[in-house]
């Protein structure tokens, strides 16, 4: 069935119709919701994929579990905050909804300082822009667009998570990645339309001493450019290296571990002194998704792990290759599956077609041949189809020493 997603929807919400439903709650939905009181559109409530969710209200509004929304409305005009409307869409349309609508038009006018939201308002005013690109360049399909990279500058960790989905538990001789990765980054957005935000990550990124450095080399090229350093709080980000992130769209993603963030608080007083955003949040959550192992699936079955995938489009930088995921790029870094060329786009190949193999790579619809290695990473592993890992996990389990794997040579 073909999906059609409308991106005018103030006048169509506006009129008396099925009830309203806002679609997943990234941070953005609290904007969504306020958008909509002010536009006097009555929101009849929220859902999401993450069980953890539905416990309370959010901002007010019950919450429902997607796969249920039927259950409790048979007929719905959804509005989906999800950064990816065509994967929200489907999962809906699957389960009989017709009626979509992005909120670019309820956000367009959203003044973020007449509000006070969960989130600091430079972080909600960053995640607002990002979605909001997101959305347009659905509806403009003649680019080639990242929501994010994610920029890995390390496989090191100050943690060894044993279900790290990064694959770092697997790691014995971790290592940073110089400021070559500049370079990289430099190819890959001269070939692509546009990237809405850079995400520097690890392992732990602030293991890497030049962290402060790419950052601002990232930004130096453009200084529209938008960054997030994820960090596990157990490294304290040094004065000068955050003074130096003044004038930028620097932020911080910082993961809450309890006890084992050690330096989470001083990290948080930190980038409030450098009045730099970021947004803290626990550790929870974790679908297990980081066993290796071949699985011989069908062609059928491939697609649809890949297309319950929640991580199909962390599009990742490690190096000199772009990968769909970290899963593919950790796997291959670690020699832990075969090397195989349509698993990724190796940036520094000179090759003539660099532009048509990163569209493809970017735009692909069926599945990578790694997908074959991994258990799988559904948002929700109690109704994925096709799903060989442990369900949900608890997170952050340290493992005592790095986790054997056989390795392809
Ligand atoms: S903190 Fe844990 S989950 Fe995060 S990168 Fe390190 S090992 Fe992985
Ligand atoms: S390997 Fe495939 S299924 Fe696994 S995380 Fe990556 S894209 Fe998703």
């Amino acid at each position: 069935m073909e999906i059609n997603i409308n991106n005018k929807s103030i006048s169509s919400l506006k009129e008396p119709g099925a009830p309203i439903i806002i679609v997943t709650l990234p941070e953005i939905a609290e904007a969504i919701l306020n958008a909509c009181k002010e536009y006097g559109i009555e929101v009849a409530g929220c859902c999401d994929n993450e069980t953890r969710k539905l416990d309370d209200l959010y901002c007010g509004v019950k919450v429902y579990h997607t796969p249920s929304l039927p259950k409790y409305f048979p007929k719905a005009r959804l509005i989906i905050a999800y950064h990816n409307l065509q994967e929200s869409a489907e999962q809906l349309s699957a389960l009989g909804y017709d009626e979509f609508y992005s909120p670019l038009e309820l956000l367009k006018n959203y003044d973020v300082k007449k509000y006070q939201h969960r989130v600091t308002q430079l972080f909600m005013e960053t995640r607002i822009a990002v979605t909001n690109k997101s959305h347009e360049s659905y509806f403009d399909k003649s680019i080639t667009y990242l929501r994010s990279l994610d920029v890995q500058i390390t496989t090191k960790c100050s943690l060894k998570c044993q279900s790290c989905s990064n694959l770092m538990q697997y790691y014995t001789s971790a290592k940073n990645t110089d400021t070559e990765i500049l370079k990289s980054i430099e190819i890959l957005a001269d070939n692509v339309d546009d990237i809405s935000e850079y995400r520097v990550i690890g392992g732990e990124p602030l293991m890497n001493k030049d962290w402060a450095n790419i950052v601002n080399g990232i930004i130096e090229k453009d200084i529209k450019r938008k960054v997030f350093v994820f960090t596990n709080g157990t490294i304290k980000p040094k004065d000068e290296q955050l003074e130096s992130f003044h004038g930028k769209d620097v932020n911080f993603y910082i993961t809450d571990y309890g006890n084992l963030s050690r330096n989470i608080d001083v990290t948080e007083e930190s980038l409030k002194k450098y009045n730099i955003s970021y947004f803290r949040k626990p550790a929870d959550n974790w679908v297990d998704c980081s066993g290796i192992k071949k699985h011989n699936r069908t062609a059928k079955e491939n697609e649809i792990v890949f297309n319950e995938c929640c991580a199909k489009q962390l599009y990742t930088l490690l190096s000199g290759k772009l990968f769909s995921c970290p899963f593919i790029a950790n796997a291959v870094e670690l020699n832990a599956i075969p090397n195989n060329r349509f698993d990724y786009v190796d940036l520094h190949s000179n090759a003539p077609d660099l532009k048509q193999k990163i569209e493809r790579l970017v735009n692909m619809k069926s599945f990578f041949p790694a997908c074959d290695y991994c258990v799988g990473r559904p948002k929700d592993p109690t109704t994925a189809k096709v799903y060989d890992g442990k369900g949900m996990i608890e997170p952050g389990i340290q493992a005592p020493k790095p986790i054997s794997y056989k390795e392809f040579i």
